[in-house]
């Protein structure tokens, strides 16, 4: 660090450009800090740096970081203590994005991301930092606030074992254990999702990810008809214990495969169930309040999304006899309709490899999810393109083996379809599936069934890696993320606001590169979206998320991202709007 020093002394006041000579590795007391990216201006992405301590220095017992899971849950947690410490030193310093300093930990959820690594014998923090600069002239002085003086304390309150409390980072750990193991029996255990009693679900506010106050939500609680207990590798501090006392068995609600319907009035907690469990895909935080709130990772939420690009999807299951004679067998679309946006959306999912549909009215097309007696007898068959999603959710259950979860306050003819129906009253979810079955008995619908053509799984898509075109001026890739939902893709916008399961910037960008890389090296030779799909998933697993880098070399600071699922990364491809698909041989 004193090179650093020196070398910071002797810049001070010099052109920005300068800085580029921080570039490399420096020895600090007890750790190393590597500069891997300088920023050209001190308006640009701040620089990349990171700290890495000798696992016999930081101390983390092995037990840990002995499972990918454990390591998983240590790393989010050091990144985390890592932000904080930096959040503490961060101080405006001059112009532009000077004096900045952050760390990539994320919000509620507990994701794969590049802020941390952990290894045998190393762990590692990735920050980024705002290089002082009044104007373009170096502020070495406050530079040497930032990398000399507070990356040491950085190093001191997140990457030592002797900087936690002992037992709450155990607990952070074996929470989020708790929560993959049982993620992973789902299926063997017949659920799409599980909702544990006690769990808190609304949030502060629609602006805020974070608990709703204590003192105003209703904790969950399931109707014993439909509750069921699972047994957690670790005890579970916040859930009631189950019926045994064992604090490793937890009771609460079992979303089952098939058809799940919630009804209930409005306001009465439906929306609120459902987003618990669109998020439930990933672990929470302790102190979330959905950290029992445990959904099968292939679920995909579905919406009505009009104006969206559409290519080549065959939504014939869904929607035929368009006008003009548009086909709708490879159906595309530059501005789809609310009821097709949501008929290629569910075949897309279903392309993807979704185990289960999540889907709410509040955001579905009203002509897609019915079509009643009277409107049946007004417009006639022949006339109306649309086979309600009503007359397929059970052919997806029964011949595709793919669940819906669906919130449905405002039509019963539902009924006859679910295997059983949630109410929510009060916030309060009840068994209401016998009740429903004899209105239904008593209220026959009187519709019919609108359905010509069995359901059948869609045909693999092949899409053509010329289509992504990345390129910008002189720019061989250019790619600028803003937020959660937009890219520009080369010169292409792409509008991810259709897709409700994603949830961090930094997965908005790694999709982005993500994309570009399948481009470049999976797409072609009729490779199907599936398969660029598992390719990627292949590449994250075998080299983690920093062979997306943007920077080049492996091993250095890719920047801030963080893994999507695969449902993200085809729902990005699917919106491009210079996407061209081909079918499979
Ligand atoms: P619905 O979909 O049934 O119309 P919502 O799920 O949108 O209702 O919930 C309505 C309001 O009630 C929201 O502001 C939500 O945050 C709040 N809410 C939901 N569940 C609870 C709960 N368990 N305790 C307290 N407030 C809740
Ligand atoms: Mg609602």
């Amino acid at each position: 660090m004193r090179r650093l020093k020196s070398l910071l002394e002797r810049i001070d006041g010099r052109g920005y450009r300068a800085y580029k000579d921080l570039r490399g590795r420096y020895e600090g007391e007890g750790f190393e800090l590597f500069v891997d990216h300088v920023q050209g201006d001190s308006f640009a992405e701040p620089s990349k740096l990171r700290l890495r301590v000798p696992m016999e220095r930081a101390g983390f017992p092995e037990a840990l970081r002995s499972t990918p899971v454990r390591r998983l849950a240590l790393g989010d947690r050091l990144a985390r203590a890592g932000a904080e410490a930096a959040r503490r030193r961060r101080r405006r310093a001059g112009s532009g994005r000077s004096g900045e300093l952050f760390v990539d930990a994320g919000g509620q959820e507990v994701l794969q991301r590049t802020a941390w690594r952990i290894e045998e014998d190393f762990v590692e923090l990735r920050l980024q930092a705002g290089l002082p600069a009044d104007g373009r002239r170096v502020l070495g002085r406050e530079a040497e606030r930032i990398l000399v003086e507070a990356l040491p304390k950085v190093v001191e309150e997140s990457l030592l074992h002797a900087a936690f409390d002992e037992r709450e980072l155990e607990r952070f750990v074996l929470a989020v254990e708790n929560q993959e193991h049982l993620r992973s029996r789902l299926r063997e255990l017949g659920l799409v999702a599980f909702v544990a009693d006690g769990s808190v679900l609304p949030r502060a506010s629609g602006a805020s990810d974070l608990p709703l106050d204590a003192a105003e939500a209703v904790a969950f609680g399931a109707p014993e008809s439909l509750a069921v207990e699972v047994e957690l590798p670790n005890p579970h501090p916040g859930a009631r214990s189950g019926a045994s006392g064992d604090s490793r068995r937890v009771r609460g609600l079992g979303v089952g495969h098939g058809v799940t319907l919630i009804v209930g009035g409005g306001y009465h907690g439906k929306s609120t169930l459902l987003k618990a469990i669109e998020r439930g895909v990933h672990p929470h935080v302790p102190g979330d309040g959905r950290e029992l709130v445990v959904t099968d990772p292939d679920a995909v939420k579905v919406r009505a999304e009009d104006g969206r690009r559409v290519e080549g999807v065959d939504i014939e299951a869904f929607i035929s006899g368009l006008p003009q004679g548009r086909p709708t067998k490879a159906f595309r679309s530059e501005d789809a309709s609310g009821s097709t946006s949501q008929a290629a959306s569910i075949m897309e999912a279903l392309e993807s490899g979704a185990s289960a549909l999540l889907l709410d009215e509040d955001t579905s097309a009203t002509n897609f999810m019915v079509r009643d007696a009277r409107m049946q007898e007004l417009v006639a068959k022949e006339a109306e393109p649309i086979t309600p999603f009503v007359d397929r959710v059970r052919e997806l259950s029964d011949s595709l083996g793919v669940s819906t979860v669906l919130v449905m306050g405002g039509s019963g003819d539902y009924f006859e379809a679910a295997d059983r129906v949630i109410l929510m009253r009060d916030f309060r979810p009840r068994d209401a599936t016998d009740q429903a079955r004899s209105v239904a008995a008593r209220h026959p619908t009187n519709r019919r069934r609108e359905a010509a053509r069995p359901l059948a799984a869609p045909a693999p898509r092949v899409p053509e890696a010329g289509s992504f075109d990345a390129r910008r001026g002189k720019r061989a890739v250019k790619i600028d993320v803003h937020g959660l939902d937009r890219v520009v893709f080369g010169r292409t916008p792409l509008d991810l606001r259709g897709l409700e399961q994603l949830l961090d910037p930094s997965q908005t960008r790694a999709i982005a590169w993500a994309v570009q890389r399948a481009s470049a090296e999976l797409m072609g030779n009729g490779v199907t979206l599936a398969e660029v799909l598992d390719g990627l998933e292949e590449l994250f697993d075998r080299e983690g998320l920093d062979a997306l880098s943007e920077f080049g070399r492996p091993g250095e600071h890719p920047g801030n991202l963080a893994r999507p699922r695969r449902h993200e990364l085809a729902g990005a491809i699917n919106r491009l709007r210079t996407l061209r698909v081909s079918a499979a041989d």
